[in-house]
C-alpha cells in the first residue's frame, strides 16, 4: 500500500495518476467548488483509498466548498458526510471506495459528475477529454472501439497505456488499481 499523499501534491499527482472518472470529478470540484452527493461519495472515497488521511481531506474539501456555501455551512452539512466516509460517524462502517463495476453501472442525473466517463459521456466529450490527457489519435480510436462495444474497462486499459506508454496487462477493475499501477510507473 502507499504511503499518505498530501494535499500539496494532490493536482500534480491527480495530472499523472488519476482514472479519468477521477479526473474529471476532480476538475469539476476545482472548477465549482462544489460536487453532488454522487461525485462526494465516488471520489472522497477513491481518495480515502490512494491514501488522503481523514484531516487533509477535511482541509480538502472545505477548501472548495468554502468558496461556494461558505465554511461555516461546510462545518455544518458536509464535514459529517466526509468523516462518515472514513468511518467516524454513523455506524462506524469503514467505507470501501468504488470498483469499475459500480461505478460503471451507476446512474448519474442531471448535473451530476460521478460515472464512468467511458460509458457516461458523450461521444464527442470522451473525445474533448482522452485529447486532454493527451491520448494519441489512434490510441482514441481503439478506445472509441471498445466503448461502441460497451468494454468500458477495456477502454480504461487502452487509455492508461497510451498515457504511460507501458502495457497494463492486468487491465483496469478499480480506480484505486488504476492509481497504484500508474505510481509503479511514474516513481
Ligand atoms: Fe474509472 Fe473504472 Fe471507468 Fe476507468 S473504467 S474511468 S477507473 S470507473
Amino acid at each position: 500500500e502507499f504511503a499518505e499523499i498530501s494535499i500539496r501534491d494532490i493536482d500534480q499527482i491527480a495530472m499523472s495518476s488519476f482514472p479519468l472518472c477521477m479526473r474529471h470529478l476532480f476538475e469539476k470540484l476545482r472548477e465549482d467548488h462544489h460536487l453532488k452527493h454522487g461525485g462526494r461519495m465516488q471520489l472522497g472515497l477513491f481518495l480515502k483509498g490512494v491514501g488522503l488521511k481523514l484531516d487533509d481531506a477535511l482541509a480538502f474539501w472545505k477548501a472548495e466548498f468554502s468558496q461556494k456555501v461558505g465554511a461555516e455551512r461546510f462545518d455544518k452539512e458536509y464535514a459529517y458526510s466526509i468523516r462518515h466516509n472514513y468511518g467516524r460517524e454513523g455506524k462506524r462502517t469503514d467505507y470501501t471506495p468504488f470498483s469499475c463495476q459500480k461505478i460503471i453501472s451507476s446512474a448519474p442525473g442531471v448535473g451530476d459528475h460521478h460515472g464512468c466517463p467511458y460509458r457516461h459521456f458523450s461521444e464527442e466529450n470522451l473525445r474533448a477529454a482522452l485529447g486532454k490527457m493527451r491520448v494519441n489519435s489512434r490510441a482514441i480510436e481503439d478506445v472509441m472501439d471498445k466503448v461502441r462495444n460497451r468494454h468500458y474497462q477495456l477502454a480504461c486499459t487502452l487509455t492508461f497505456e497510451a498515457v504511460h506508454g507501458t502495457s497494463c496487462d492486468a487491465g483496469i477493475n478499480h480506480p484505486n488499481q488504476y492509481f497504484s499501477e500508474s505510481q509503479k510507473v511514474v516513481q
